[in-house]
């Protein structure tokens, strides 16, 4: 069998692999933030579909992404744009 493979901040992952958070997160609507926390003891979150980490710091891409409103999750900007975006 053939698998796929995407890039995500350069690791390449098998689609199978993430097919199933993508297909969670094509249903939920998201807004594109800086990752702020939401407590004095949560100081990051974790991108839900290729675990990239999201935190207060001076690098663009560890510090934008998009939140979930509802449920507080967060993905990473890269994996919106590859994964999301375009279902939008
Ligand atoms: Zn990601």
């Amino acid at each position: 069998m053939m698998e796929n493979f995407v890039f995500i901040h350069g690791d390449e992952w098998k689609k199978s692999d993430v097919a199933e958070q993508i297909e969670w997160a094509i249903t939920k609507s998201w807004v594109k933030e800086k990752w702020n926390t939401v407590s004095e003891n949560w100081d990051h979150d974790h991108c839900e579909i290729c675990g990239w980490k999201l935190y207060q710091c001076d690098d663009p891409v560890h510090v934008v992404g998009y939140c979930n409103i509802e449920s507080n999750n967060w993905i990473c900007t890269e994996c919106y744009g590859q994964f999301i975006r375009e279902t939008k």
